[in-house]
């Protein structure tokens, strides 16, 4: 099992196999990255499978493949296939945005994932392509119903930006509710990378316009997820909260994060890695074990977006392009 040093279980491992992306969602990535890590820089999959392998047998049950766009690496589904035959009962998802899933959903599916997050901030191609920088919102549509089409259980992401899609939410929750997706509604995280002129919706105010229409009754956190449930009486229908602002959001968090060139990142927020990349070249184990085991030790108590006055704080530097969200 492994355990952090505050005690808590970490089960899930975040891996983003690329920083790179053909969309420029204005909380991510307005603008391309004035230096990305040069291609040579990049762990292969032969390399990041030894590092998954380490993170599988000290105690990993959870691994999500994440970017950047994932589906802009090459041969991703040799390494969810690699990654689904090394361990029966492994929970593998991947988290997209969807706009080359027509091509690739069946591929996936084939290769053995089961589950896969799509990030859909809005239901009006203008405003979809505002926030996402070019006209994508009719082939997001496909993917998503390719992905249904193939038997992948989906999960649509959306993140409330005040002004511009704050007036979707009942849209897209009885859009997924229709499809049988559950909804996710994800606080805008601040960050120095994202558009600064952005501004979140709070999780209570989302909860407002989901009543301003519906009944609500908490259900709570799934285990160490960090997605509130909520049920909508009248439907039937849960949806979900990602809540990083509020205090308790951190005390059960069980995930690290990979990025593609090997740096292991203990908090979403913070700056603060350990390189696996020399080891996993070297095939060395246990110097990746013991990578592992000092990112765990000094894994921070919680983020910074938990705290009451956004002004004091130093915004944070963490890319979200990089870390996989
Ligand atoms: N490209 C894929 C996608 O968009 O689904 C995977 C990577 S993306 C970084 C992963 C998730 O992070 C997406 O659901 C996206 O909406 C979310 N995300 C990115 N920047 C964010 C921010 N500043 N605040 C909240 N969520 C953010
Ligand atoms: Fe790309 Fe996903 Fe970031 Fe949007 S949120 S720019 S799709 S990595």
């Amino acid at each position: 099992m492994l355990i952090d040093g505050h005690g808590r279980t970490v089960d899930y491992l975040r891996i983003s196999v690329t920083e790179r992306c053909n969309f420029r969602c204005q909380y991510c990535m307005p603008e391309k990255p004035f230096s990305w890590v040069p291609k040579e820089n990049l762990l292969t999959f032969e390399e990041l499978f030894l590092f998954v392998k380490v993170a599988i047998d000290g105690g990993v049950t959870k691994i999500r493949l994440t970017g950047g766009e994932p589906l802009l690496r090459e041969d991703l589904d040799s390494f969810i296939a690699m990654i689904n035959n090394y361990k029966e009962g492994l929970d593998l998802a991947l988290t997209t945005n969807a706009f080359l899933l027509p091509d690739a959903a069946q591929r996936l599916k084939d290769a053995g994932l089961k589950r896969l997050n799509i990030s859909l901030d809005s239901l009006k191609p203008d405003v979809a392509a505002k926030i996402a920088g070019k006209d994508v919102l009719k082939q997001v549509f496909k993917g998503i119903d390719k992905a249904l089409e193939v038997g992948l259980k989906v999960k649509i992401n959306m993140v409330p930006l005040k002004g511009i899609n704050d007036d979707e939410i009942l849209d897209i929750m009885e859009y997924c509710r229709e499809r049988n997706m559950k909804v996710r509604f994800i606080e805008y995280m601040e960050n120095a990378h994202a558009d600064q002129a952005l501004k979140g919706m709070h999780g209570r105010e989302i909860l407002d316009k989901v009543k301003e229409k519906y009944t609500i009754k908490a259900l709570g956190r799934e285990g160490a997820s960090p997605s509130f449930n909520y049920l909508i009486e009248e439907m039937n229908y849960e949806f979900g909260l990602i809540d990083p602002h509020k205090h308790d959001f951190c005390e059960s968090c069980n995930r690290i994060r990979l990025t593609a060139e090997g740096n292991l990142i203990p908090c979403l927020y913070f700056d603060e890695a350990l390189s696996i990349a020399e080891s996993v070249k070297k095939g060395d184990i246990e110097g990746a074990a013991d990578v592992l085991a000092r990112v765990l030790k000094d894994k921070p108590k919680e983020n910074r977006w938990s705290e009451e006055e956004i002004e004091d704080r130093e915004i944070s530097k963490r890319a979200f392009y990089e870390t996989g969200g």
